[in-house]
């Protein structure tokens, strides 16, 4: 996330827009967030957003729950 201050033991992917990184570098991915936006994910903030998407869907009917896709699905940011 921008403008956070990133303690020295918290790994940040600057390509990353989550806040869960367990790596400073590697490979994002296009996660769709709704309409055309996205958000740009590490495969670990990925995982954090899918768990967290799977415990809000157990709550939300099934019209408007959050979509699951897969990591293999999405598109590689970056790469075009
Ligand atoms: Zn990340």
């Amino acid at each position: 996330m921008p403008g956070v201050v990133i303690a020295d033991m918290k790994k940040q992917n600057p390509n990353c827009d989550g806040g869960h990184c367990t790596r400073d570098a590697g490979e994002v991915r296009r996660l769709p967030t709704g309409g055309d936006s996205a958000a740009i994910l590490c495969r670990s903030c990925y995982e954090y957003e899918i768990a967290f998407r799977r415990e809000r869907n157990k709550d939300l009917a099934k019209d408007c729950a959050f979509d699951l896709p897969a990591w293999e699905s999405l598109k590689v940011y970056g790469e075009d």
